[in-house]
């Protein structure tokens, strides 16, 4: 839990359904080295916050437990987009809370540090905080043109906001695949802190062997 006066709760979205990553039990609830994939990520999301939203599929008996974790942890059901889940999440979220951070459970290889580094950013002031990483793949559009990656950038959670303007960005039904993107849309500042080449998104089965072996050989 932060000492820093700033109430800081995170949602953890684990709603969606994982259909890139084949059936069976979705992506987020893989257990990896010895902890479930959403496990991972709200132990990270704890080491920044007053409490945590888990958003769980809708109808899912699915729990996580606050123990062991030195704040409280509130399970809700899900929506049908990531920006629905986010909503049923912020929903959960005490209005007295001044930073929420926004972070995809299926990410589960986020570092404290970058956590930290969103709240931080936030509380100097921006209205969104996102890390990013550099593109190293030649990227070429449907058309078969090459795209200059120097240019481009990839956006990973955790996101941090200042909980007016997340508010703001969720007042109506809007989607996007972040939430940074509803933000800067309401003409919310936005500032990027560095990424983390390791946080990647468990999507296809083999995400699930790098992140074995990430968090087997680091936790
Ligand atoms: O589908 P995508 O990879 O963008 O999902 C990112 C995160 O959003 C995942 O952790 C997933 O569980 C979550 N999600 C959700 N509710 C949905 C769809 C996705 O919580 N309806």
């Amino acid at each position: 839990m932060p000492t820093e006066a700033a109430i800081t709760w995170t949602i953890v979205v684990a709603a969606g359904s994982g259909t890139r990553f084949g059936g069976g039990t979705p992506k987020q609830f893989l257990e990896i080295a010895g902890k479930r994939v959403v496990d991972w990520s709200v132990l990270a999301a704890a080491s920044v916050s007053d409490g945590v939203v888990v958003v769980v599929p809708k109808g899912s008996s699915v729990t996580v437990s606050s123990s062991g974790l030195d704040c409280q942890v509130v399970c809700v059901s899900g929506g049908d987009s990531r920006s629905e889940s986010v909503r049923k999440g912020l929903a959960q979220v005490p209005d007295a809370a001044q930073v929420v951070v926004v972070h995809d459970a299926a990410r589960p290889v986020a570092s404290p540090e970058l956590m930290a580094a969103v709240v931080a950013a936030v509380r100097n002031g921006a209205d969104a905080a996102i890390p990013v990483v550099g593109v190293v793949d030649t990227i070429r559009d449907l058309d078969g043109n090459t795209v200059d990656r120097s240019q481009l950038q990839a956006v990973q959670t955790p996101q941090g906001f200042s909980a007016r303007a997340l508010r703001d960005a969720h007042a109506t039904a809007a989607q996007a695949t972040d939430d940074a993107t509803l933000v800067r849309a309401m003409g919310g500042s936005t500032v990027v802190v560095p990424g983390e080449r390791w946080n990647i998104k468990v999507t296809e089965p083999e995400d699930a062997l790098v992140v074995a072996a990430l968090l087997g050989c680091c936790s």
